[in-house]
């Protein structure tokens, strides 16, 4: 890779290691000209599914616009740049695996909720509130009831399931 500094064609790495849950490598370059060092982060380019918006439109895959979302949700909150890349890393991949061609956007969004309520309630929250905007007020209100209603350290969960 050429030095992004001084254009010069020779540059060597000097460390490398696995980021992001493995999904990702982090390499540190150094220019044998200028001796600049730099970052690099290389991730496998594998095909994401088209995305099918509510209205029917296709879209291609655009995971700038969606860690977008997610940073915008986790706005000032202690998460650190790593955990949120092994997040979005996670919801990345489970996306590429789910083996979809196509991908309705709700699904996208769920994907993302459920990654977010692992990590951070104030995030899933404020995204949810976005995302549920757009769907179901009431399903919403019912889900911010039963967030508030949870007791930590308690495991005794009913299961619902029809
Ligand atoms: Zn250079």
């Amino acid at each position: 890779m050429h030095c992004p500094f001084c254009q010069a064609e020779d540059t060597k790495v000097i460390d490398s290691r696995l980021v992001a849950d493995g999904s990702q490598t982090r390499r540190r370059r150094e220019c044998e000209v200028c001796h600049s060092r730099f970052t690099t982060f290389e991730t496998a380019d594998l095909a994401l599914p088209r995305v099918v918006k509510n209205d029917g439109e296709r879209q291609p895959f655009n995971g700038s616009k969606l860690k977008r979302g997610m940073l915008r949700a986790l706005e000032k909150r202690p998460l650190s740049s790593e955990e949120i890349d092994t997040v979005f890393g996670k919801i990345l991949n489970e996306i590429r695996t789910s083996g979809l061609r196509e991908i309705p956007s709700l699904k996208i969004g769920e994907i993302m909720m459920n990654a977010l309520k692992e990590v951070d309630t104030v995030a899933y929250v404020r995204f949810a509130s976005v995302y549920r905007d757009f769907q179901d007020i009431k399903d919403f209100s019912t889900e911010i009831n039963s967030l508030s209603k949870e007791k930590p350290k308690k495991e005794s969960k009913k299961k619902t399931k029809k």
